[in-house]
């Protein structure tokens, strides 16, 4: 049961802020407009106004946006969603780069790519792969902070002449917090005197366990500069994805997680969108975080316009009514009422957290002062 404030309670009651307190008094409750009080009581509360009872919760205003169950029969293979961690400096960036131009989409749309933070490539016999191409782990802590999870598996970028290091440790744990597999791509390798057996042996103090130790991780050896094994890479990808068995029922409304967002001077608030399940539509209703709005244009990474996005296809889209935050969900909505109810509901929540964390900073600072 959720905490109320008096005055949010009038306003949900359209009822005036002094009667309501004074219903409270009458029930021996002396609150102002401003505090907070328990559902219970705002329950008796809503009685005594005559109201019947509906508790406005995430659940109501929210059902069938998430949560919606698809069938076995509808669930379709989708390509895996690959996050790629590491040290810094180690080459994920190089690496990130090396693997977009392997893309046999991107050759025959003539190789216009535009840096959105996340890209698919279509891999020699058509399997696709996306990319997401995280701004560093903050942003990854953030999105799972959020309980957005994205990623069906993790590239761990070890540079073979430098080893484990502080950021490596961290991408492990994030994968484990995760639950999600982990495939180690070594990298640098064509530098000379490097030594893999230390590297294996420092993964191992880690309780990463590579398969030529005797696990189960695999362990790629490559170079991002000189595109060496990038097809080993990819292979070890797909066969990952092949075990977790990755699949979404395209038919039906499109829910995503927005990876990235900002606001565009001349094109208003872009949100990049990986979608998740269904498909997304030009001209779609949708709300993604606390904002909303109908899908005015709709961009792939090599800035093709799309009239469709299927699961695990990142795009660029246009026509929300702010910016969302990365980890925020996007879901598909039937109509603009509901997309701005949603919206708004939303809207408040934050604005009472807002709230609720500026006074918590007051009490602080009068605690200190006391
Ligand atoms: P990031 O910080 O992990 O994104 O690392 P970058 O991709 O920016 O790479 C850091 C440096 O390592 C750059 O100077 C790259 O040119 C270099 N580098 C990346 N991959 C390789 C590789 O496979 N071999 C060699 N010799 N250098 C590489
Ligand atoms: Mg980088």
């Amino acid at each position: 049961p959720e905490a109320i404030t008096v005055q949010e309670l009038a306003n949900r009651m359209a009822a005036r802020g002094g009667e309501v307190v004074k219903a409270l008094f009458r029930m021996g409750v002396m609150a102002t407009l401003t505090q907070t009080i328990d559902a219970d009581t705002a329950e008796l509360v809503v009685n005594e106004f005559g109201h019947r009872v509906r508790r406005v919760s995430e659940s109501d205003v929210e059902q069938g946006l998430e949560g919606t169950v698809d069938a076995d029969e509808d669930m379709l293979p989708r390509p895996p969603v690959v996050t790629i961690m590491g040290h810094v400096d180690h080459g994920k960036t190089s690496l990130l780069d090396a693997l977009r131009k392997t893309d046999v989409a991107a050759r025959e749309a003539g190789g216009i790519t535009q840096h959105i933070g996340a890209y698919q490539v279509t891999v020699q016999g058509g399997q696709k792969v996306t990319f997401i191409d995280t701004p560093g782990h903050a942003a990854f802590t953030a999105m799972r902070a959020r309980g957005a999870s994205v990623t069906d598996m993790v590239v761990l970028v070890v540079a073979a002449d430098d080893g484990v290091m502080p950021q490596t440790i961290e991408a492990i744990h994030h994968a484990k917090a995760a639950g999600v597999p982990l495939i180690v791509a070594v990298n640098k390798i064509d530098k000379p005197g490097v030594n893999l057996d230390r590297v294996r042996q420092e993964l191992l103090q880690h309780e990463i366990v590579v398969e030529s130790l005797g696990g189960d991780t695999m362990e790629i050896q490559v170079s991002a500069t000189k595109a060496m094994n990038l097809d080993k890479l990819l292979e070890a990808i797909l066969l990952q994805a092949e075990v977790l068995d990755l699949k979404a029922n395209p038919n039906r409304g499109a829910e995503g997680t927005v990876i990235e967002s900002k606001l565009d001077k001349g094109r208003g608030p872009v949100a990049t969108v990986l979608v998740q399940k269904g498909t997304l539509r030009q001209g779609d209703m949708v709300v993604a975080g606390a904002e909303w709005g109908r899908v005015r244009a709709m961009l792939d990474d090599k800035g093709r316009q799309l009239k469709e996005a299927d699961p695990s296809l990142p795009v660029e889209i246009l026509g929300l009514s702010g910016v969302p935050a990365a980890g925020e969900p996007l879901s598909f909505v039937e109509d603009e009422g509901r997309a701005r109810e949603i919206s708004e509901f939303r809207q408040r929540k934050l604005r009472e957290k807002q709230a609720a964390a500026a006074g918590a900073a007051r009490g602080t600072l009068a605690d200190m002062m006391a």
